[in-house]
């Protein structure tokens, strides 16, 4: 049974939780980007209101390199590439400095977490801020990438550069699926933050965490996939209002 908290005093509950926690892992996914000023994909304001899904297929990708690449950069680089961690994000890097989260898998491939300061992040999706060749498999940072033709193509064999996150119809990337799966066996507490998990499979991450025990606390705007079916303990809110009143709270118990 999902317990809802609203008030100071439950959240302090959380705090303790937290707090006394031997292992947490934070699993994060768009809504936690949201205050940054990134839309999620669904829902009111969504990416997908505006562009089409297709544009992200890799079979579309490799068909039509750049028309994707136009939607890609406009998207993920014009837009992305200016935005700012907020306070989620900030509170977490600060609690992984302190020891209180041991590691944080994200959907996300905005890379603010790494961006505001956390260091054990498995990105479970990838990261907008590499690029990769198809052909040759080399790597390319997005600042020694050239976007003004499209598609951008491989300094050394010329191969199609392709963002280093994955597409619809990609696997997960292996080192960042293992690690998840690991940190998820481990921890004895598992904070969502943001994500309505419907995405597979990364959405199968928490419920690894809850078959071996961890406590499930999850914070987002609007019950989810894992409310009232493995959530302990709901905090309804913003991430960057209730993360930073969690920390206070922490503070104070210390
Ligand atoms: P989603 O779009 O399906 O759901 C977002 C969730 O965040 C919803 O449950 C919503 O209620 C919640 N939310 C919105 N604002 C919030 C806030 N301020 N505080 C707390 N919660 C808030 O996102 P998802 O579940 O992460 O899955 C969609 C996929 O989209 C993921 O695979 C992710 O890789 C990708 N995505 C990533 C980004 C990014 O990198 N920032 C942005 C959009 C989508």
């Amino acid at each position: 049974m999902t317990e809802f908290l609203h008030n100071n005093n439950q959240l302090r509950k959380i705090a303790k939780l937290i707090a006394s926690s031997k292992y947490c892992v934070a699993f994060t996914g768009a809504g936690v980007s949201v205050e940054s000023g990134i839309p999620p994909f669904r829902g009111e304001g969504g990416l997908w209101n505006r562009y089409d899904p297709q544009t992200l297929e890799l079979g579309y990708f490799f068909e039509q390199p750049d028309k994707s690449w136009e939607v890609i950069r406009e998207i993920f680089y014009n837009f992305f590439g200016k935005v700012d961690p907020n306070k989620a994000h900030l509170v977490l890097a600060d609690w992984e400095n302190r020891g209180l989260v041991k590691a944080l898998i994200t959907q996300n491939i905005d890379n603010l977490h790494q961006q505001s300061g956390s260091k054990e992040v498995y990105d479970f999706h990838g990261n907008a801020m590499r690029l990769v060749c198809v052909v040759c498999e080399s790597y390319v940072s997005i600042e020694d990438a050239e976007l003004s033709v499209l598609p951008p193509r491989c300094k050394g064999c010329t191969g199609l550069l392709k963002p280093d996150f994955i597409f619809f119809g990609e696997g997960i990337p292996q080192l960042a699926y293992s690690k998840s799966v690991e940190a998820a066996s481990q921890c004895d507490l598992m904070l969502i933050i943001g994500t309505a998990g419907e995405v597979s499979p990364a959405n199968q991450i928490p419920i690894i965490a809850k078959n071996k025990g961890a406590v499930i606390v999850e914070i987002n705007l609007e019950p989810s996939a894992y409310t009232n079916r493995i959530t302990d303990y709901y905090l309804s809110g913003k991430a960057g209002e209730i993360m930073p009143q969690l920390d206070a709270l922490i503070k104070e118990c210390a």
